[in-house]
């Protein structure tokens, strides 16, 4: 009961901080740009940097905003944007839990007139005016190179955990590495899942027994993102085995990089989620202005069979060798790395 007070207790206090609307002072656009978050357990990232980075984007730009995070119930995410469209904001970024719940909202809004932009995952079979994300099948790509290079040319087995079958970056992300690892003729695939919601306890439940069924004989295991990987090493750990298996991450959690100093996990794909806000912001503003935005390509949506206007950014792969750039791009603190080591 106590940890479920103390859980309560920092939801209220990051809904509390969420709610930090602000008038835009400069009168430049009219409006405002509601942001609704998937969750808090998948990634460290929602909280620690897409909220506080857009937050920065809509202050900067003066425009008045409410983010929240719909703490992954698809229906919580329907009724915050209900009462965000009841509470007047005029262009909606979203981050969906899942396609269908995502699509709904995206045609509730479109009802009221309201424009939408797809914010990281793209809804199929939505209405969105734009997406803005990375280049998610280049994300798989170097989680695929990263394995390949922590590996090396020896014959390895490996197992995949891949992401939430209901987010179409993990399709992407899967096609990614699948494109570099299935290439090379001494690499086995001796097991692949994906893992339920992104969650860590299904990830580690899912590794334990990919371990004890395999006899504790996989060389390497593309976990498609930090928290996955995280699961994987402690599971690792539990036989005795960290070290020995490479691993693959994504994020740049401060976890993961951990990890990394600690010569658990091989490497993270590094995403500077400052970008990723500072695009969306934009996007959203020249919505609030009636403009057409700017975009650098565009993704197709297999299931609306439509091409949407994108803005997709570069991944980086981040290594023991190169870890520095997180901290030298302001995203982590070095003593933020250096606490848990
Ligand atoms: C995001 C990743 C994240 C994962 C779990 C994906 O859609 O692109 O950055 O790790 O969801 O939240």
């Amino acid at each position: 009961a106590a940890a479920s007070a103390a859980a309560a207790l920092s939801l209220t206090s990051l809904a509390a901080c969420g709610d930090d609307s602000e008038g835009g002072s400069t009168g430049a656009a009219e409006g405002k740009i509601g942001v609704i978050l998937p969750d808090t357990t998948s990634s460290d990232r929602y909280e620690s940097f897409d909220r506080p980075y857009l937050a920065e984007a809509f202050k900067a730009a003066g425009v008045e905003y409410d983010i929240q995070n719909a703490e992954g119930s698809a229906q919580r995410f329907q009724t915050i944007a209900e009462q965000m469209l009841t509470n007047g904001v005029t262009v909606l970024i979203v981050d969906g839990i899942d396609s269908n719940s995502a699509a709904a909202v995206q045609r509730l809004a479109q009802n009221r007139g309201v424009p939408t932009i797809d914010y990281d995952r793209l809804t199929l079979g939505g209405v969105s005016d734009y997406y803005v994300s990375f280049d998610n099948v280049k994300v798989g790509e170097a989680l695929g190179k990263g394995l390949q290079e922590c590996l090396g040319g020896e014959a390895a087995n490996i197992a995949y955990l891949n992401g939430a079958p209901t987010d179409n970056n993990a399709t992407l992300f899967a096609q990614g590495y699948h494109g570099v690892l299935d290439k090379v003729s001494n690499y086995k695939k001796v097991a692949e899942q994906a893992v339920p919601d992104w969650k860590a306890e299904n990830a580690a439940t899912i590794f334990e027994q990919m371990w004890t069924e395999q006899k504790g004989e996989i060389d390497g295991v593309l976990a498609a993102n930090d928290g996955i990987g995280n699961a994987v090493i402690s599971i690792l750990k539990k036989n005795k085995a960290a070290g020995d298996v490479a691993v693959t991450g994504q994020d740049a959690t401060v976890q993961g990089l951990q990890n990394i100093l600690d010569g658990n996990q091989c490497m993270t794909v590094y995403k500077p989620i400052k970008q990723e806000a500072d695009a969306a912001a934009k996007l959203a503003v020249s919505l609030l202005k009636g403009e057409k935005g700017e975009t650098n390509g565009s993704v197709n949506d297999p299931k609306g069979k439509r091409d949407v206007p994108s803005v997709l950014l570069e991944p980086v792969t981040v290594t023991k060798e190169n870890i520095k750039k997180v901290v030298d791009d302001g995203f982590v603190k070095a003593e933020e790395l250096c606490a848990g080591a």
